[in-house]
């Protein structure tokens, strides 16, 4: 069930990132990363040592063996990547057409004005 009121944003500015294909196997933007607490709740919990681990090898407690084991409900710092020059893929992988930077700025503004934690 989905109750916070940044639910509907979250859902909206997903649908305004643009998808693509990235190199078969790669994982190398995932890292560290954060998230608005709407964000948070929509992924499984990891315990503090998983989280720990992760942290320590700069990785994110949802990288798996075949890549990223929450795809879904990725966070939007996730999607953004590779979409927008201010974050290029360094393996070059691109949307067809990069993200609106109407969209880019409202994800931004989003960032700020929620809490954000580390995943
Ligand atoms: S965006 Fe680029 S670096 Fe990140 S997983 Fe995709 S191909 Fe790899
Ligand atoms: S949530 Fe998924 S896509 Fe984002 S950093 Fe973690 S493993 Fe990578």
């Amino acid at each position: 069930m989905r109750l916070s009121e940044d639910d509907p944003i979250i859902d909206s500015l997903r649908q305004q990132i643009p998808s693509f294909a990235c190199r078969p196997g790669c994982h190398d933007c995932c890292g560290p990363v954060t998230a608005s607490s709407t964000e948070m709740a929509r992924l499984p919990r990891r315990s503090a040592a998983a989280r720990a681990a992760a942290l320590d090898a700069l990785s994110c407690p949802h990288l798996g063996p075949q890549g990223c084991t929450v795809y879904d409900e990725r966070p939007l710092i996730c999607r953004l990547f590779g979409t927008t020059p201010s974050l290029p893929c360094p393996r070059g992988a691109k949307p067809d057409v990069m993200i609106a930077p109407a969209v880019e700025q409202r994800i931004h503004w989003f960032a700020k004005r929620t809490r954000q934690v580390l995943v």
